[in-house]
């Protein structure tokens, strides 16, 4: 089932979310549900969050960036092949030097900033199977995962941004709260009573 997707705004993207067991409610039913919302949206990971939940899972498939002809033939395989459930994750380590990349989220359409992040990460997580995991990534793959983490820490990629960029995205994200924007797929919008 897809799900409507929270629009910037809303309080839910603001907290910082729950860890959750193993016995919570119709988890089996929520990832399928995410995956099914994440692929109808075109985006390359979702947070529960972004979903109306505050709960420490998100789901990450990089598969459409293994097409981008401008990464070597090593990375594009192994993006093509990602596709993770993160739960209760913490990210250990973040190192090297920061490095900008253009991103978007699928709570704030239609807009699209550079943002800096360092290249590896350190992440311990639970996957879908309640197996718990360390594992180090870098390049794309750490930066879908640090966005989607940053979800579970009630940080969106707007805050990293100057603030004077802030400033000038100001009425915009405030149109997307308010839903006055054209949207492809299904979004809930705290500042209008009903959402289309
Ligand atoms: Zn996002």
């Amino acid at each position: 089932m897809i799900l409507p997707i929270v629009a910037y705004g809303d309080p839910v993207l603001r907290k910082v979310a729950k860890d959750i067991t193993q016995e919570y409610p119709k988890l089996e039913e929520l990832i399928t549900n995410m995956w099914e919302t994440m692929y109808n949206a075109h985006g390359v990971g979702l947070a529960a969050p972004q979903v109306g939940l505050p709960i420490r899972l998100f789901v990450v498939d990089t598969a459409p960036f293994g097409d981008d002809e401008e990464l070597d033939k090593e990375e594009q395989e192994q993006l093509k092949g990602f596709k993770k459930v993160f739960i209760n994750a913490k990210i250990e380590a973040e190192n090297g030097k920061e490095w900008d990349f253009n991103e978007g989220c699928l709570s704030i359409p239609d807009i699209r900033e550079d943002v800096k992040r360092k290249p590896e990460i350190t992440i311990q997580y639970m996957d879908e199977n309640f197996v718990s995991h360390t594992e180090t990534y870098d390049g794309l793959l750490a930066r879908v995962i640090q966005h989607e983490y940053d979800h579970i820490e009630g940080i969106l990629f707007t805050d990293k941004l100057s603030s004077l960029k802030k400033r000038l995205l100001k009425s915009r994200l405030d149109k997307i709260s308010k839903g006055k924007i054209d949207v492809e797929y299904k979004m809930k919008f705290p500042n209008i009573k009903k959402g289309r």
